[in-house]
């Protein structure tokens, strides 16, 4: 999660960076605060709340004659959003969107902000909104329940993805910082997974200066997938302020502070029988680059076959039952046994 500086202090120039890391909190205490975000989430550790339902976005889908800004602000790629995006179910509240960004490594290694099981995915999407009970993010920046952001963890897959490809083929007119160019509408809910009733939700913190904790966040449990050639571009493309490449744009997992991670779905059945690997996460990888069958989805499908089948054998039952019945009622042969059966007896 990173907003530029500029939009919270003015059109100035924002001098922190990802090699600075450990002295953000000289010009930003908040960065040393107890609720401070990314965070490793351990599977075993988090706290299935049925609560948690399924997020639900309206407007996601914008037409291709309203046009995006898609800047490259020195720190990530950013897509600002217009407002009338928002999320609409799985948080109490209502939130409207703001931008999108991305954090991503090198050609030499993953740059996701959340790591699961001690895993770093290739790169993360953060989708920001603000809390439509104030008048703006500057005021909802500031309060506990101000922002909400959507993530979602990206890896490379087969296929070349079609919606991330609406930003990725942008980038080159972006290379150096402070560039912008606007893009074509798009469904921006493409970006994020299918599936949005698995995900994990805690309470945080942007993950850059000035690290204010007023983010509620939802990390999805379903990777979004990119080609190689994408993921390549996405990595190699864009310079920051110093001319360098825009590469490991992402801060190292912070501590807990016996903060409470949810998770909308059961995950110890998954933890404990799918990834035997344990906090290496290396058994993880599958499950998350062929993304989400999870425990859950296998009880509902049994449950499912279970169930078809009971209906199927009561069913057989019914037909079997009414074309005995049909039989007896014909006229021809009910006449025959009744009859029979009458006179049989009187004789
Ligand atoms: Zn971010």
């Amino acid at each position: 999660m990173q907003l530029a500086a500029q939009m919270l202090h003015g059109p100035g120039h924002s001098h922190w960076s990802y090699e600075d890391r450990e002295q953000w909190s000289v010009d930003y205490p908040d960065c040393m605060g107890t609720m401070q975000s990314p965070i490793n989430i351990d599977m075993a550790k988090t706290i299935f709340s049925p609560q948690l339902r399924p997020i639900q976005l309206s407007g996601y889908s914008l037409p291709a004659n309203e046009k995006l800004k898609l800047k490259n602000n020195g720190h990530t790629v950013q897509l600002d959003l217009p407002e009338s995006l928002a999320i609409t179910g799985g948080y109490a509240q209502q939130y409207r969107a703001l931008q999108l960004h991305l954090h991503w490594g090198s050609p030499s290694g993953p740059g996701s902000e959340h790591t699961v099981n001690g895993r770093r995915f290739a790169a993360e999407i953060h989708v920001v909104h603000y809390n439509t009970k104030y008048d703006n993010f500057k005021e909802a920046l500031i309060h506990p329940d101000g922002m909400a952001v959507l993530a979602a963890f990206l890896e490379v897959g087969p296929r070349e993805n079609p919606y991330y490809q609406e930003i990725i083929q942008h980038l080159y007119k972006i290379q150096r910082e402070g560039k912008e160019v606007l893009v074509p509408g798009f469904n921006i809910a493409g970006l994020l997974p299918d599936n949005l009733k698995l995900y994990f939700h805690y309470n945080g913190s942007l993950t850059t200066p000035p690290c204010y904790q007023s983010v509620k966040w939802t990390v999805f449990n379903q990777t979004m997938l990119l080609s190689h050639e994408q993921m390549s571009t996405l990595v190699t493309s864009l310079r920051n302020d110093d001319s360098k490449p825009l590469q490991n744009n992402y801060r190292l997992a912070q501590d807990l502070n016996g903060r409470r991670v949810l998770s909308s779905f059961q995950t110890t059945l998954l933890s404990a029988k799918h990834l035997p690997s344990g906090s290496d996460g290396s058994g993880e990888e599958e499950q998350h680059s062929s993304s989400s069958f999870h425990a859950g989805d296998v009880l509902a499908v049994l449950f499912g076959v279970l169930f078809a089948v009971t209906a199927l054998a009561f069913l057989l039952y019914i037909y079997k039952h009414r074309s005995q019945n049909a039989r007896l009622d014909s006229p021809t042969k009910s006449k025959v046994i009744y009859t029979a059966a009458t006179t049989e007896n009187t004789a």
